[in-house]
């Protein structure tokens, strides 16, 4: 009987304690999940902000001409190199591209996490870092058949260039954790080039890409009905291709024989005041190195989701009492919930919701037996509804792109439409993809 009391009054606490929680809660559930209408508000504000870029006139859309306005087919062949960088690791590959079409016949591939120090250290530093790997890799790759010639490598950097053509242009700003000095301004390229030379590899670098640009790209290469490259990753980008006739912005080479390019729209910079901003945005948005930009890629990208999280938790705790009102110290830290570990708590689904006291434990020492259950059910469903904000919004973006490209199905059944994701959060948190099935947005 005493137990069977005891037990009962466990429950009961519990019970007041998650209702209390669950009244906070619900306010940040009514703004996170970004009710359709509202959502169709964002999309017709965002396929203004595309045209307005397009146009040259002021809009948070940067609308970049890549100057890529031939695309793949599938029958390219041959060697080439690559290197790409502006996430949260950088790669170095080779490509031998197959006589048969759309395949590639095979692919050597090195991937480095870029160290810490690397975001604020000069921009040359970073590139002779780059070079370094870059040599030896090359160098591996040829030991068997040794070649004198420059190589050929092509250079898939992701942050905002205004292009001056295909192997040229200059830095607009920095991104995501990066703040480099010498780096806006400079033409990448050329520091790649010299990076290279200085580490004693001479090379032709031969075309500068975004990497929503080289998804795009990449996808055509094996479907011919790509029309969309999306980046979801650390950042968040979209590339589409646009009508000659629609891009009025700056000086376009001569494309008479082109009917279009590639855009990069460099969505990430897309602000309206329907945004369903949260005072925890605001909070991350202040610790941030670009502070006041990057608005939407700041709801929605992997750099980024896991710290939006980890605020909102602090809220609850504070104003909800959530894990009896006393945030953990190492909880205060930012940065601290990576959004692959906010990935493995929102899709736990063992009984107990093991998985989430598990990193709750490892991240911030709280133990098993200091969480009810009711509410690891909570911390999971912050996880979940920051994830679901994000799917709704590039969902969002995605209808406004289509829409600009009259393939939104609004005038008739629309011909069969691909999109090519790639971005750490597009491969590793396939939840991301599945929220949300039955809503309609077009
Ligand atoms: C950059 C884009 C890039 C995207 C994804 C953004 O922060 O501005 O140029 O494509 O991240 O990597
Ligand atoms: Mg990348």
């Amino acid at each position: 009987a005493v137990a069977a009391t005891g037990a009962f009054a466990y429950l009961a606490r519990a019970i007041v304690k998650k209702r209390r929680v669950d009244r906070v809660l619900k306010e940040f559930h009514d703004t996170l999940i970004v009710p359709t209408p509202k959502l169709k508000e964002l999309c017709g504000e965002m396929l203004n902000e595309v045209q307005a870029g397009l146009r040259g006139d002021k809009s948070s859309l940067l609308m970049l001409p890549s100057m890529v306005d031939i695309l793949p087919d599938g029958n390219e062949k041959g060697d080439v190199y690559a290197v790409d960088i502006g996430g949260t690791n950088f790669r170095v590959l080779h490509l031998r591209l197959s006589d048969e079409r759309g395949q590639v016949a095979h692919t050597d591939l090195r991937d480095f996490t870029i160290p810490e120090e690397m975001y604020s250290c000069h921009i040359n530093e970073l590139f002779d870092l780059l070079a370094v790997r870059t040599v030896e890799f090359i160098r591996d790759v040829r030991r068997d058949s040794p070649s004198l010639e420059k190589p050929l490598v092509g250079f898939c950097f992701s942050f905002p260039v205004e292009q001056t053509g295909l192997a040229s242009g200059n830095l607009i700003k920095l991104t995501k954790k990066f703040e480099n000095a010498g780096a806006v301004g400079a033409d990448p390229v050329l520091q790649l080039a010299e990076a290279l030379e200085r580490k004693g590899m001479p090379a032709h670098v031969s075309v500068l890409l975004n990497d929503a640009v080289g998804t795009f790209a990449g996808g055509r290469y094996m479907d011919e009905d790509i029309m969309l490259g999306i980046i979801l990753g650390t950042g968040t980008n979209a590339c589409y291709l646009e009508k000659r006739s629609n891009i009025r912005k700056g000086r376009l080479p001569d494309l008479s024989h082109s009917e279009g390019m590639l855009i990069n729209t460099e969505w990430a910079g897309f602000v309206s005041s329907n945004l369903p901003l949260l005072e925890e945005d605001r909070t991350l948005d202040w610790h941030s190195v670009n502070v006041g930009e990057a608005v939407y890629e700041k709801m929605v990208s992997g750099l980024y989701m896991g710290e939006v999280a980890r605020h909102i938790l602090i809220t609850l705790i504070e104003r909800g009492r959530l894990l009896g009102g006393k945030v953990p110290d190492a909880m205060r830290e930012p940065w601290s919930l990576e959004t692959r570990f906010m990935a493995g708590m929102h899709t736990d689904n063992t009984l107990l919701l093991s998985e989430v006291s598990a990193a709750m434990y490892c991240l911030y020492g709280v133990g098993p037996w200091e969480m009810t259950y009711f509410e690891r059910r909570q911390v999971q469903e912050v996880c979940r509804l920051v994830c679901l904000r994000s799917a709704r919004l590039i969902a969002m973006g995605i209808a406004a792109l289509l829409k600009q490209m009259g393939r939104d199905g609004s005038e008739g059944p629309a011909p069969r439409t691909a999109i090519v994701m790639d971005g750490g959060v597009a491969t590793h948190y396939p939840a991301h993809k599945d929220m949300d099935p039955e809503s309609r947005l077009l």
